[in-house]
Protein backbone atom coordinates (compact mmCIF):
# COMPACT_ATOMS: atom_id res chain seq x y z
CA UNK A 1 0.00 0.00 0.00
CA UNK A 2 1.49 3.22 -0.73
CA UNK A 3 1.19 5.71 2.15
CA UNK A 4 1.28 9.79 1.74
CA UNK A 5 4.88 9.92 1.87
CA UNK A 6 5.13 8.02 -1.21
CA UNK A 7 3.30 10.70 -2.88
CA UNK A 8 5.52 13.37 -3.75
CA UNK A 9 6.87 10.83 -5.76
CA UNK A 10 4.54 10.72 -8.43
CA UNK A 11 4.32 14.57 -8.39
CA UNK A 12 8.20 15.12 -8.68
CA UNK A 13 9.12 17.09 -11.01
CA UNK A 14 11.27 15.98 -14.45
CA UNK A 15 14.55 17.09 -15.20
CA UNK A 16 12.36 20.23 -17.45
CA UNK A 17 11.05 21.35 -13.69
CA UNK A 18 7.70 20.61 -15.02
CA UNK A 19 5.78 18.16 -13.03
CA UNK A 20 4.58 15.23 -15.09
CA UNK A 21 1.97 12.57 -15.45
CA UNK A 22 3.20 9.39 -14.70
CA UNK A 23 1.84 5.95 -15.82
CA UNK A 24 0.58 3.56 -13.11
CA UNK A 25 1.75 -0.37 -14.00
CA UNK A 26 1.31 -2.57 -11.33
CA UNK A 27 0.91 -0.96 -8.16
CA UNK A 28 4.01 1.70 -9.12
CA UNK A 29 4.35 5.41 -11.02
CA UNK A 30 6.45 4.98 -13.80
CA UNK A 31 7.65 7.46 -16.22
CA UNK A 32 6.60 6.89 -19.95
CA UNK A 33 9.43 5.80 -22.25
CA UNK A 34 7.28 7.45 -25.24
CA UNK A 35 8.80 10.79 -27.12
CA UNK A 36 5.53 12.24 -27.61
CA UNK A 37 4.58 14.50 -24.93
CA UNK A 38 2.08 17.05 -24.78
CA UNK A 39 2.18 19.94 -22.33
CA UNK A 40 -0.82 20.74 -19.43
CA UNK A 41 -1.72 24.53 -19.88
CA UNK A 42 -3.16 26.58 -16.93
CA UNK A 43 -6.32 28.22 -19.43
CA UNK A 44 -6.21 31.70 -17.12
CA UNK A 45 -2.50 32.13 -17.73
CA UNK A 46 -1.06 29.53 -20.28
CA UNK A 47 1.43 28.56 -17.95
CA UNK A 48 2.78 25.27 -18.28
CA UNK A 49 1.72 23.04 -15.34
CA UNK A 50 2.79 19.78 -16.53
CA UNK A 51 3.74 17.13 -19.14
CA UNK A 52 1.73 14.43 -20.27
CA UNK A 53 2.96 11.21 -22.00
CA UNK A 54 1.18 9.71 -24.57
CA UNK A 55 1.86 5.97 -23.89
CA UNK A 56 3.60 3.09 -26.33
CA UNK A 57 1.41 0.26 -27.67
CA UNK A 58 4.18 -1.28 -25.04
CA UNK A 59 2.83 0.68 -21.58
CA UNK A 60 -0.59 -0.26 -22.59
CA UNK A 61 -0.12 -4.13 -22.95
CA UNK A 62 1.79 -4.06 -19.82
CA UNK A 63 -0.81 -2.09 -18.09
CA UNK A 64 -3.70 -4.56 -19.38
CA UNK A 65 -1.18 -7.84 -18.13
CA UNK A 66 -1.05 -6.09 -14.91
CA UNK A 67 -4.86 -6.03 -14.82
CA UNK A 68 -5.40 -9.67 -15.94
CA UNK A 69 -2.94 -10.95 -13.75
CA UNK A 70 -4.45 -8.55 -10.72
CA UNK A 71 -7.73 -9.78 -11.60
CA UNK A 72 -6.97 -13.31 -10.84
CA UNK A 73 -6.72 -12.60 -6.93
CA UNK A 74 -9.10 -9.69 -6.67
CA UNK A 75 -12.13 -11.05 -8.21
CA UNK A 76 -11.77 -13.58 -4.86
CA UNK A 77 -10.99 -10.75 -2.24
CA UNK A 78 -14.32 -11.03 0.16
CA UNK A 79 -16.66 -8.19 -0.69
CA UNK A 80 -16.14 -6.85 2.56
CA UNK A 81 -12.63 -6.47 1.76
CA UNK A 82 -13.25 -4.27 -1.58
CA UNK A 83 -16.01 -2.36 0.27
CA UNK A 84 -13.62 -1.35 3.09
CA UNK A 85 -10.89 0.17 0.54
CA UNK A 86 -13.72 2.26 -0.78
CA UNK A 87 -14.43 3.29 2.66
CA UNK A 88 -11.12 4.51 3.29
CA UNK A 89 -11.12 5.74 -0.02
CA UNK A 90 -13.86 8.03 0.32
CA UNK A 91 -12.30 9.52 3.77
CA UNK A 92 -9.18 10.05 1.72
CA UNK A 93 -10.97 12.29 -0.64
CA UNK A 94 -12.67 13.84 1.46
CA UNK A 95 -9.30 15.29 3.39
CA UNK A 96 -8.18 16.06 0.24
CA UNK A 97 -10.22 17.61 -1.81
CA UNK A 98 -9.19 21.48 -1.13
CA UNK A 99 -5.62 20.49 -2.84
CA UNK A 100 -7.19 17.99 -5.74
CA UNK A 101 -9.55 21.33 -6.32
CA UNK A 102 -6.07 23.40 -7.13
CA UNK A 103 -4.76 21.51 -8.94
CA UNK A 104 -8.15 21.05 -10.99
CA UNK A 105 -8.54 24.61 -11.33
CA UNK A 106 -4.94 25.34 -12.44
CA UNK A 107 -5.30 22.59 -15.22
CA UNK A 108 -8.50 22.90 -16.21
CA UNK A 109 -9.70 26.09 -15.51
CA UNK A 110 -13.06 26.28 -13.42
CA UNK A 111 -13.31 27.83 -10.24
CA UNK A 112 -12.19 27.00 -7.40
CA UNK A 113 -15.64 26.16 -5.99
CA UNK A 114 -16.91 24.57 -9.23
CA UNK A 115 -13.53 22.26 -8.94
CA UNK A 116 -14.37 21.07 -5.17
CA UNK A 117 -18.63 19.99 -6.80
CA UNK A 118 -16.46 18.28 -9.28
CA UNK A 119 -14.66 16.25 -6.73
CA UNK A 120 -17.62 16.25 -4.60
CA UNK A 121 -19.90 14.52 -6.71
CA UNK A 122 -17.19 11.22 -7.57
CA UNK A 123 -16.56 11.22 -4.02
CA UNK A 124 -20.55 10.61 -3.57
CA UNK A 125 -19.98 7.59 -5.97
CA UNK A 126 -17.70 6.51 -3.84
CA UNK A 127 -19.53 6.11 -1.15
CA UNK A 128 -22.27 4.68 -2.53
CA UNK A 129 -19.68 1.48 -3.76
CA UNK A 130 -19.90 1.16 -0.16
CA UNK A 131 -23.27 -0.36 -0.84
CA UNK A 132 -21.58 -3.13 -2.76
CA UNK A 133 -22.52 -5.96 -0.50
CA UNK A 134 -26.44 -4.95 -1.67
CA UNK A 135 -26.07 -3.91 -4.75
CA UNK A 136 -23.86 -7.33 -5.63
CA UNK A 137 -26.53 -9.46 -4.15
CA UNK A 138 -27.92 -12.19 -6.68
CA UNK A 139 -31.59 -13.82 -6.60
CA UNK A 140 -32.78 -16.61 -5.39
CA UNK A 141 -35.85 -18.82 -5.86
CA UNK A 142 -36.71 -21.84 -3.78
CA UNK A 143 -38.22 -24.73 -5.42
CA UNK A 144 -38.71 -23.54 -8.72
CA UNK A 145 -39.21 -27.55 -9.90
CA UNK A 146 -39.11 -30.35 -7.40
CA UNK A 147 -36.63 -29.84 -4.68
CA UNK A 148 -35.21 -27.94 -7.28
CA UNK A 149 -33.57 -24.06 -6.67
CA UNK A 150 -32.56 -21.02 -8.90
CA UNK A 151 -29.81 -18.43 -8.14
CA UNK A 152 -28.08 -15.72 -9.97
CA UNK A 153 -23.91 -15.02 -8.85
CA UNK A 154 -23.43 -11.63 -10.30
CA UNK A 155 -19.76 -12.27 -10.66
CA UNK A 156 -17.01 -9.74 -11.97
CA UNK A 157 -16.12 -9.81 -15.71
CA UNK A 158 -12.67 -9.11 -15.81
CA UNK A 159 -10.10 -6.20 -16.89
CA UNK A 160 -12.66 -2.96 -17.17
CA UNK A 161 -11.32 0.34 -18.63
CA UNK A 162 -12.22 4.02 -18.79
CA UNK A 163 -11.73 6.92 -21.33
CA UNK A 164 -12.71 10.07 -19.54
CA UNK A 165 -13.24 13.72 -21.03
CA UNK A 166 -11.47 16.84 -19.93
CA UNK A 167 -14.47 18.75 -18.26
CA UNK A 168 -14.33 16.54 -15.31
CA UNK A 169 -11.43 15.53 -14.75
CA UNK A 170 -12.54 13.96 -11.10
CA UNK A 171 -16.27 13.13 -11.07
CA UNK A 172 -16.70 10.95 -14.53
CA UNK A 173 -13.39 8.32 -13.48
CA UNK A 174 -14.51 8.34 -10.25
CA UNK A 175 -18.07 7.31 -12.06
CA UNK A 176 -15.99 4.44 -13.74
CA UNK A 177 -13.54 3.25 -11.34
CA UNK A 178 -14.89 2.51 -7.75
CA UNK A 179 -17.84 0.92 -9.34
CA UNK A 180 -15.73 -1.29 -11.54
CA UNK A 181 -13.34 -2.30 -8.53
CA UNK A 182 -15.75 -2.76 -5.73
CA UNK A 183 -17.48 -5.16 -8.17
CA UNK A 184 -14.20 -7.22 -8.35
CA UNK A 185 -12.91 -6.01 -11.91
CA UNK A 186 -9.37 -5.01 -12.54
CA UNK A 187 -9.37 -1.71 -14.47
CA UNK A 188 -7.39 0.55 -16.95
CA UNK A 189 -8.31 4.39 -17.18
CA UNK A 190 -7.12 6.72 -19.73
CA UNK A 191 -8.08 10.21 -18.66
CA UNK A 192 -8.00 13.15 -20.52
CA UNK A 193 -4.68 14.21 -22.00
CA UNK A 194 -5.75 17.57 -21.53
CA UNK A 195 -6.29 17.39 -17.60
CA UNK A 196 -4.71 14.61 -15.92
CA UNK A 197 -3.21 15.93 -12.84
CA UNK A 198 -5.63 16.07 -10.58
CA UNK A 199 -7.16 12.06 -11.70
CA UNK A 200 -3.86 11.18 -11.06
CA UNK A 201 -4.01 12.40 -7.38
CA UNK A 202 -7.17 10.81 -7.34
CA UNK A 203 -5.70 6.93 -8.45
CA UNK A 204 -2.82 8.00 -5.45
CA UNK A 205 -5.25 8.15 -3.10
CA UNK A 206 -7.13 4.77 -4.38
CA UNK A 207 -3.91 3.48 -4.10
CA UNK A 208 -2.85 4.69 -0.07
CA UNK A 209 -6.79 3.69 0.64
CA UNK A 210 -5.27 -0.10 -0.17
CA UNK A 211 -6.25 -0.65 -4.12
CA UNK A 212 -3.86 -3.69 -4.49
CA UNK A 213 -0.98 -3.13 -7.18
CA UNK A 214 -2.49 -4.22 -10.78
CA UNK A 215 -5.95 -3.42 -9.61
CA UNK A 216 -5.61 0.08 -11.01
CA UNK A 217 -3.55 1.20 -13.67
CA UNK A 218 -3.48 4.37 -15.49
CA UNK A 219 -2.44 5.10 -19.30
CA UNK A 220 -1.77 8.31 -20.80
CA UNK A 221 -2.59 9.59 -24.20
CA UNK A 222 -5.01 9.77 -27.11
CA UNK A 223 -6.41 8.23 -29.80
CA UNK A 224 -3.62 5.23 -30.58
CA UNK A 225 -4.35 4.76 -26.57
CA UNK A 226 -7.92 4.93 -26.71
CA UNK A 227 -7.71 2.13 -30.08
CA UNK A 228 -5.18 0.12 -28.22
CA UNK A 229 -8.12 -0.40 -25.56
CA UNK A 230 -10.67 -0.73 -27.93
CA UNK A 231 -9.29 -3.42 -29.25
CA UNK A 232 -7.04 -5.12 -27.07
CA UNK A 233 -8.25 -8.97 -26.44
CA UNK A 234 -7.92 -8.95 -22.62
CA UNK A 235 -10.19 -6.22 -21.85
CA UNK A 236 -13.76 -7.07 -21.36
CA UNK A 237 -15.57 -3.86 -20.96
CA UNK A 238 -15.22 -0.26 -22.06
CA UNK A 239 -16.68 3.08 -20.72
CA UNK A 240 -16.69 5.89 -22.56
CA UNK A 241 -17.48 10.17 -21.26
CA UNK A 242 -16.88 12.64 -23.94
CA UNK A 243 -18.03 13.82 -27.73
CA UNK A 244 -20.43 11.73 -29.69
CA UNK A 245 -18.14 11.95 -32.62
CA UNK A 246 -15.50 9.82 -30.51
CA UNK A 247 -17.95 7.95 -28.29
CA UNK A 248 -19.29 6.59 -31.47
CA UNK A 249 -16.17 5.46 -32.47
CA UNK A 250 -15.88 4.27 -29.25
CA UNK A 251 -18.22 2.35 -28.97
CA UNK A 252 -18.29 0.75 -32.41
CA UNK A 253 -14.80 -0.39 -32.40
CA UNK A 254 -15.07 -1.89 -28.96
CA UNK A 255 -18.31 -3.89 -29.97
CA UNK A 256 -16.44 -5.12 -32.83
CA UNK A 257 -13.75 -6.83 -30.66
CA UNK A 258 -16.72 -8.16 -28.79
CA UNK A 259 -16.39 -5.88 -25.42
CA UNK A 260 -19.48 -4.38 -23.31
CA UNK A 261 -19.40 -0.81 -24.15
CA UNK A 262 -21.35 2.17 -22.60
CA UNK A 263 -20.59 5.39 -24.21
CA UNK A 264 -22.33 8.37 -22.48
CA UNK A 265 -21.70 11.50 -25.15
CA UNK A 266 -22.71 14.79 -26.65
CA UNK A 267 -25.89 17.37 -25.80
CA UNK A 268 -27.84 19.77 -26.78
CA UNK A 269 -29.72 20.40 -23.76
CA UNK A 270 -32.45 22.26 -23.60
CA UNK A 271 -34.72 24.35 -20.79
CA UNK A 272 -38.32 25.04 -21.59
CA UNK A 273 -39.85 28.60 -19.87
CA UNK A 274 -43.86 27.99 -19.24
CA UNK A 275 -45.52 31.94 -18.75
CA UNK A 276 -46.52 30.87 -15.34
CA UNK A 277 -42.79 29.80 -13.60
CA UNK A 278 -41.52 31.11 -11.06
CA UNK A 279 -39.86 34.09 -12.96
CA UNK A 280 -36.84 34.67 -10.22
CA UNK A 281 -35.70 31.18 -9.54
CA UNK A 282 -35.99 30.30 -13.45
CA UNK A 283 -33.78 33.56 -14.69
CA UNK A 284 -31.25 32.41 -12.12
CA UNK A 285 -31.53 28.75 -12.84
CA UNK A 286 -30.97 29.76 -16.65
CA UNK A 287 -27.68 32.02 -16.20
CA UNK A 288 -26.39 29.72 -13.59
CA UNK A 289 -26.51 26.56 -15.85
CA UNK A 290 -26.04 28.01 -19.11
CA UNK A 291 -22.62 29.46 -17.90
CA UNK A 292 -21.06 27.80 -15.07
CA UNK A 293 -18.04 26.03 -15.66
CA UNK A 294 -17.85 28.41 -18.88
CA UNK A 295 -20.64 26.85 -20.55
CA UNK A 296 -18.59 23.23 -20.65
CA UNK A 297 -20.80 20.84 -18.70
CA UNK A 298 -22.43 17.93 -20.55
CA UNK A 299 -25.66 18.98 -18.84
CA UNK A 300 -25.38 22.68 -18.93
CA UNK A 301 -28.36 24.51 -20.14
CA UNK A 302 -27.41 25.58 -23.86
CA UNK A 303 -30.89 26.39 -25.28
CA UNK A 304 -33.90 28.30 -24.28
CA UNK A 305 -36.98 28.01 -25.02
CA UNK A 306 -39.84 30.87 -23.98
CA UNK A 307 -43.12 29.31 -24.65
CA UNK A 308 -45.51 32.36 -25.20
CA UNK A 309 -45.56 35.30 -22.84
CA UNK A 310 -42.19 34.17 -21.41
CA UNK A 311 -40.47 35.63 -23.84
CA UNK A 312 -40.97 38.75 -22.47
CA UNK A 313 -38.21 37.47 -20.08
CA UNK A 314 -35.21 37.56 -22.59
CA UNK A 315 -34.25 40.93 -21.56
CA UNK A 316 -34.29 39.60 -17.96
CA UNK A 317 -31.98 36.72 -18.66
CA UNK A 318 -29.25 38.90 -21.16
CA UNK A 319 -28.86 41.14 -17.88
CA UNK A 320 -28.49 38.53 -15.57
CA UNK A 321 -25.62 36.71 -17.75
CA UNK A 322 -24.26 40.23 -18.36
CA UNK A 323 -23.75 40.96 -14.76
CA UNK A 324 -21.93 37.75 -14.29
CA UNK A 325 -18.05 37.88 -13.15
CA UNK A 326 -15.71 36.16 -15.65
CA UNK A 327 -12.60 36.18 -13.84
CA UNK A 328 -9.59 33.31 -13.40
CA UNK A 329 -10.83 30.16 -11.73
CA UNK A 330 -8.43 30.68 -8.20
CA UNK A 331 -10.14 34.71 -7.73
CA UNK A 332 -13.29 34.64 -5.14
CA UNK A 333 -16.46 35.34 -6.24
CA UNK A 334 -15.64 34.05 -10.00
CA UNK A 335 -18.39 33.15 -11.93
CA UNK A 336 -17.39 32.29 -15.16
CA UNK A 337 -13.46 31.06 -15.60
CA UNK A 338 -12.01 30.36 -19.18
CA UNK A 339 -12.56 27.72 -21.40
CA UNK A 340 -10.20 24.69 -21.49
CA UNK A 341 -8.26 25.63 -24.73
CA UNK A 342 -6.89 28.09 -26.65
CA UNK A 343 -8.09 26.18 -29.76
CA UNK A 344 -11.89 25.45 -27.62
CA UNK A 345 -11.48 29.49 -27.12
CA UNK A 346 -11.01 29.73 -31.45
CA UNK A 347 -13.86 26.91 -31.93
CA UNK A 348 -16.37 28.75 -29.85
CA UNK A 349 -15.99 32.06 -31.39
CA UNK A 350 -15.68 30.60 -34.93
CA UNK A 351 -19.17 29.14 -33.80
CA UNK A 352 -20.69 32.70 -32.43
CA UNK A 353 -19.46 34.04 -35.91
CA UNK A 354 -21.34 31.74 -37.80
CA UNK A 355 -24.24 32.36 -35.48
CA UNK A 356 -24.15 36.16 -36.69
CA UNK A 357 -23.75 35.50 -40.30
CA UNK A 358 -26.47 32.93 -40.26
CA UNK A 359 -28.69 35.26 -38.84
CA UNK A 360 -29.37 34.85 -35.53
CA UNK A 361 -29.03 38.31 -33.05
CA UNK A 362 -26.62 38.54 -30.67
CA UNK A 363 -28.51 39.74 -27.65
CA UNK A 364 -24.99 39.90 -25.50
CA UNK A 365 -21.69 39.25 -27.18
CA UNK A 366 -19.05 38.02 -24.69
CA UNK A 367 -16.52 38.31 -27.63
CA UNK A 368 -14.44 41.29 -26.42
CA UNK A 369 -13.98 40.24 -22.60
CA UNK A 370 -10.19 41.08 -21.31
CA UNK A 371 -9.61 40.07 -17.54
CA UNK A 372 -7.12 42.05 -15.66
CA UNK A 373 -3.95 39.89 -14.65
CA UNK A 374 -5.33 37.69 -16.95
CA UNK A 375 -4.75 38.69 -20.30
CA UNK A 376 -3.78 35.54 -21.71
CA UNK A 377 -6.51 33.84 -20.28
CA UNK A 378 -9.09 32.04 -22.59
CA UNK A 379 -12.06 33.83 -21.60
CA UNK A 380 -15.13 33.89 -23.55
CA UNK A 381 -17.79 36.17 -21.78
CA UNK A 382 -21.80 35.06 -21.24
CA UNK A 383 -23.05 35.29 -25.09
CA UNK A 384 -27.10 35.32 -25.60
CA UNK A 385 -28.36 34.64 -29.06
CA UNK A 386 -31.87 35.18 -29.58
CA UNK A 387 -34.53 34.16 -32.47
CA UNK A 388 -32.80 31.03 -33.57
CA UNK A 389 -34.23 28.54 -35.45
CA UNK A 390 -33.38 24.83 -36.08
CA UNK A 391 -31.57 24.99 -38.92
CA UNK A 392 -28.84 27.01 -37.97
CA UNK A 393 -24.77 26.03 -36.41
CA UNK A 394 -25.23 27.04 -33.67
CA UNK A 395 -28.02 25.02 -32.99
CA UNK A 396 -27.00 22.20 -34.72
CA UNK A 397 -23.82 22.24 -32.90
CA UNK A 398 -22.38 21.29 -29.21
CA UNK A 399 -21.16 24.78 -28.80
CA UNK A 400 -19.56 23.80 -25.49
CA UNK A 401 -19.07 27.15 -24.15
CA UNK A 402 -20.46 29.78 -22.32
CA UNK A 403 -23.24 30.58 -25.12
CA UNK A 404 -27.14 30.40 -24.86
CA UNK A 405 -29.41 29.79 -28.12
CA UNK A 406 -33.23 31.60 -26.97
CA UNK A 407 -35.53 29.89 -29.34
CA UNK A 408 -39.75 30.60 -28.96
CA UNK A 409 -42.60 28.26 -29.00
CA UNK A 410 -46.38 29.07 -28.96
CA UNK A 411 -47.23 26.19 -26.47
CA UNK A 412 -45.69 23.20 -24.48
CA UNK A 413 -46.85 20.85 -27.46
CA UNK A 414 -44.85 22.60 -29.86
CA UNK A 415 -41.55 22.58 -27.15
CA UNK A 416 -41.92 19.56 -26.99
CA UNK A 417 -41.98 18.42 -30.34
CA UNK A 418 -39.12 21.11 -30.60
CA UNK A 419 -36.89 19.12 -27.85
CA UNK A 420 -37.51 15.68 -28.95
CA UNK A 421 -36.56 16.90 -32.96
CA UNK A 422 -33.45 17.56 -31.64
CA UNK A 423 -30.98 14.51 -32.28
CA UNK A 424 -29.71 14.67 -28.80
CA UNK A 425 -31.09 13.23 -25.68
CA UNK A 426 -28.85 13.96 -22.63
CA UNK A 427 -30.77 16.67 -20.63
CA UNK A 428 -33.82 19.01 -20.18
CA UNK A 429 -35.27 20.99 -18.22
CA UNK A 430 -39.38 22.21 -17.62
CA UNK A 431 -40.15 25.49 -15.54
CA UNK A 432 -43.71 25.89 -14.55
CA UNK A 433 -45.86 25.67 -11.37
CA UNK A 434 -48.26 23.54 -13.11
CA UNK A 435 -48.16 19.97 -11.84
CA UNK A 436 -50.40 19.12 -15.35
CA UNK A 437 -47.72 20.30 -17.93
CA UNK A 438 -44.93 18.94 -15.71
CA UNK A 439 -46.56 15.60 -15.85
CA UNK A 440 -47.20 16.17 -19.33
CA UNK A 441 -43.58 16.83 -20.35
CA UNK A 442 -42.04 14.33 -18.37
CA UNK A 443 -44.64 11.51 -20.21
CA UNK A 444 -43.66 13.06 -23.60
CA UNK A 445 -39.98 14.29 -24.02
CA UNK A 446 -37.86 11.88 -25.67
CA UNK A 447 -34.99 13.07 -22.95
CA UNK A 448 -32.83 11.03 -20.36
CA UNK A 449 -32.62 13.31 -17.63
CA UNK A 450 -35.88 15.36 -17.24
CA UNK A 451 -35.45 18.71 -14.20
CA UNK A 452 -38.94 20.24 -13.24
CA UNK A 453 -37.84 23.23 -12.22
CA UNK A 454 -34.49 21.88 -12.11
CA UNK A 455 -31.61 23.06 -14.18
CA UNK A 456 -29.49 20.44 -14.43
CA UNK A 457 -30.78 17.15 -13.25
CA UNK A 458 -28.04 15.11 -12.59
CA UNK A 459 -29.10 11.77 -10.54
CA UNK A 460 -27.58 11.14 -7.59
CA UNK A 461 -25.37 8.17 -7.09
CA UNK A 462 -27.86 5.90 -6.29
CA UNK A 463 -29.69 6.73 -9.77
CA UNK A 464 -27.69 5.54 -12.53
CA UNK A 465 -27.06 8.62 -14.95
CA UNK A 466 -29.56 8.38 -17.85
CA UNK A 467 -28.81 9.62 -21.32
CA UNK A 468 -30.52 8.29 -24.50
CA UNK A 469 -30.29 9.10 -28.48
CA UNK A 470 -27.72 10.93 -29.82
CA UNK A 471 -26.08 11.42 -26.18
CA UNK A 472 -25.93 7.52 -25.52
CA UNK A 473 -24.96 4.62 -26.97
CA UNK A 474 -25.28 1.29 -24.95
CA UNK A 475 -27.95 0.08 -22.81
CA UNK A 476 -26.83 0.71 -18.79
CA UNK A 477 -25.88 4.00 -18.14
CA UNK A 478 -22.88 4.92 -15.59
CA UNK A 479 -23.23 4.76 -11.67
CA UNK A 480 -26.01 3.58 -9.49
CA UNK A 481 -27.36 -0.12 -10.46
CA UNK A 482 -27.17 0.20 -13.66
CA UNK A 483 -23.26 0.47 -13.81
CA UNK A 484 -23.55 -2.64 -11.29
CA UNK A 485 -25.17 -4.72 -13.75
CA UNK A 486 -22.71 -3.28 -16.65
CA UNK A 487 -19.94 -4.40 -14.55
CA UNK A 488 -20.85 -7.68 -13.59
CA UNK A 489 -21.64 -10.94 -15.59
CA UNK A 490 -25.01 -12.62 -14.34
CA UNK A 491 -24.67 -16.68 -14.00
CA UNK A 492 -27.74 -18.14 -13.09
CA UNK A 493 -27.22 -21.45 -11.23
CA UNK A 494 -30.12 -24.26 -10.98
CA UNK A 495 -29.62 -26.86 -8.80
CA UNK A 496 -31.03 -29.67 -6.84
CA UNK A 497 -29.61 -31.81 -3.97
CA UNK A 498 -30.39 -35.55 -2.47
CA UNK A 499 -31.05 -36.12 0.85
CA UNK A 500 -31.81 -39.85 -0.24
CA UNK A 501 -28.58 -41.21 -1.93
CA UNK A 502 -30.41 -44.22 -3.31
CA UNK A 503 -33.40 -41.83 -5.11
CA UNK A 504 -33.52 -42.47 -8.73
CA UNK A 505 -36.65 -41.31 -11.30
CA UNK A 506 -35.61 -43.15 -14.33
CA UNK A 507 -34.36 -41.70 -17.71
CA UNK A 508 -36.58 -38.99 -18.39
CA UNK A 509 -36.44 -37.73 -22.77
CA UNK A 510 -38.93 -35.32 -21.88
CA UNK A 511 -39.47 -31.43 -21.15
CA UNK A 512 -40.82 -31.91 -17.46
CA UNK A 513 -44.83 -30.40 -17.74
CA UNK A 514 -43.89 -29.10 -14.14
P1 LIG B 1 -13.48 14.06 -26.51
O1 LIG B 1 -14.45 13.12 -27.13
O2 LIG B 1 -12.67 14.92 -27.38
O3 LIG B 1 -12.43 13.23 -25.61
C1 LIG B 1 -12.86 12.20 -24.75
C2 LIG B 1 -11.75 11.15 -24.65
O4 LIG B 1 -11.54 10.57 -25.93
C3 LIG B 1 -10.43 11.73 -24.18
O5 LIG B 1 -9.86 10.85 -23.24
C4 LIG B 1 -9.61 11.82 -25.46
O6 LIG B 1 -8.24 11.59 -25.24
C5 LIG B 1 -10.17 10.71 -26.32
N1 LIG B 1 -10.13 11.04 -27.75
C6 LIG B 1 -10.16 12.29 -28.31
N2 LIG B 1 -10.13 12.20 -29.66
C7 LIG B 1 -10.10 10.89 -29.95
C8 LIG B 1 -10.07 10.15 -31.18
N3 LIG B 1 -10.07 10.76 -32.37
N4 LIG B 1 -10.05 8.81 -31.11
C9 LIG B 1 -10.06 8.17 -29.93
N5 LIG B 1 -10.05 8.81 -28.74
C10 LIG B 1 -10.08 10.15 -28.75
O7 LIG B 1 -14.31 14.90 -25.43
P2 LIG B 1 -13.82 16.15 -24.57
O8 LIG B 1 -13.65 17.32 -25.46
O9 LIG B 1 -12.72 15.75 -23.67
O10 LIG B 1 -15.13 16.36 -23.65
C11 LIG B 1 -16.22 17.14 -24.05
C12 LIG B 1 -17.33 16.28 -24.63
O11 LIG B 1 -17.71 15.30 -23.68
C13 LIG B 1 -18.61 17.08 -24.91
O12 LIG B 1 -19.16 16.60 -26.11
C14 LIG B 1 -19.52 16.73 -23.73
O13 LIG B 1 -20.90 16.86 -23.99
C15 LIG B 1 -19.13 15.31 -23.51
N6 LIG B 1 -19.46 14.88 -22.16
C16 LIG B 1 -20.52 14.04 -22.01
C17 LIG B 1 -20.90 13.62 -20.76
C18 LIG B 1 -22.08 12.70 -20.57
O14 LIG B 1 -22.21 12.12 -19.51
N7 LIG B 1 -22.93 12.55 -21.57
C19 LIG B 1 -20.19 14.06 -19.63
C20 LIG B 1 -19.10 14.92 -19.82
C21 LIG B 1 -18.74 15.31 -21.11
Amino acid sequence: MNTAADRPAQAEQSNAGVRTAKLLIDGKFVESTTQEWRDIVNPATQDVVGRVPFATKAEVDAAVASAAKAFQTWRLTPLGARMRVMLRFQDLVRQNMKRIAQTLTAEQGKTLPDAEGDIFRGLEVIEHACSIGTLQQGEFSENVAGGVDTYTLRQPIGVCAGITPFNFPAMIPLWMFPMAIVCGNTFVLKPSEQDPLSTMELVELALEAGVPAGVLNVVHGGKDVVDAICTHPDIKAISFVGSTHVGTHVYNLGSQHGKRVQAMMGAKNHAVVLPDANREQTLNALAGAGFGAAGQRCMATSVVVFVGASKDWLPELVERARGLSVNGGTEANTDVGPVVSRSAKERILGLIEAGVKEGATLSLDGRDVTVKGYEKGNFIGPTVFSGVNTDITIYKQEIFGPVICVLEAATLDDAIALVNRNPMGNGVGLFTQSGAAARKFQSEIDVGQVGINIPIPVPVPYFSFTGSRGSKLGDLGPYGKQVVQFYTQTKTVTSRWFDDATVNDGVNTTISLR
